[in-house]
């Protein structure tokens, strides 16, 4: 399998933003993930208004990976100012799935229909999108969410991430679709989704998807049960127009792919906007 941003690609990078850019970034991890990688968390600013970007929930959307540290380094690069702010970002939630993903490890827990490149869960084969404690019992068992709210120490890192910090409003990077998914029936309105989500319609080019209806959709995903815990913004976005592209070549193509062009200053609209 060709070369692709996996788990070792970030933690160089993370090395090299640290060396880099020293004074402006922290870089811990959060937890660890179900085979024991350091769940790696970057902190820039140090403003009491906290927001956070997530990327990498699904294994196989490991572009989300490199397409968030390419828009920290350039923000960084260009010395943006986040006055009054705090920008978190997790870059590779699922660093199991990734590698399961590019074909480097099996899963613990392998499931009938195994194919590496269309893998997205965790090593236990939970999808972590699914895994979260909103409306948990109307998870369909087809969307693998797991038999228990937040079981997974990935979907547990995140909560509390979200807890300790307060969130003012959270990105959730996936690949495929290029839209955005901002608002759920479940929870209604949330005051800002609607702006925020049009401000990137606007600057980004991401199609607005209509609010998800039906609990078998929205129930257990990582935004929704951010908008219902905080009755803060939460938005989905799925980078990546071209449906037929396979997911590693998102990689190999990447400026084409994420429509870097257009796309590239999501981080950057996204903490002005907030
Ligand atoms: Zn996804």
């Amino acid at each position: 399998m060709k070369n692709c941003y996996g788990y070792t690609e970030l933690l160089k990078d993370l090395l090299e933003l640290k060396e880099v850019y020293c004074q402006k970034v922290s870089v811990t991890f959060a937890s660890n993930s179900v085979r024991g990688r350091g769940i790696p968390l970057i902190k820039i600013g140090s403003g009491d208004k906290k927001l956070l970007a997530v990327a990498s929930v699904h294994g196989r959307e490991f572009v989300s990976s490199c397409f968030v540290m390419r828009c920290l380094k350039d923000f960084l690069d260009r010395s943006y100012e986040l006055e009054g702010k705090a920008l978190y970002v997790l870059p590779m939630l699922n660093p199991d799935g990734v590698e399961i993903a590019q074909g480097k490890e099996k899963p613990l827990n392998i499931p009938h229909d195994f194919k590496p490149e269309l893998f997205k869960n965790n090593s236990n084969n939970i999808n972590l999108n699914a895994n979260f404690p909103f409306c948990f019992h109307r998870v369909p068992k087809e969307r693998q969410g797991g038999i228990k709210a937040a079981s997974e120490p990935e979907a547990k890192a995140l909560i509390r991430l979200c807890e300790k910090e307060r969130f003012m409003s959270a990105i959730s990077l996936h690949a495929r679709g290029n839209c955005i998914f901002w608002r759920d029936l479940g929870n209604g309105r949330v005051k800002g989704d609607y702006e925020l989500a049009k401000r990137l319609e606007e600057s980004c080019g991401f199609e607005l998807i209509e609010p998800t209806q039906k609990a078998q959709d929205y129930s257990g995903g990582f935004e929704n049960w951010f908008r219902f815990r905080y009755r803060k913004p939460a938005l989905c976005v799925e980078l990546v127009e071209d449906e037929e592209i396979s997911f590693s070549d998102m990689c190999f193509n990447f400026e084409e792919a994420v429509n870097w062009s257009k796309t590239g200053d999501l981080l950057k609209i996204f903490a002005d906007f907030c």
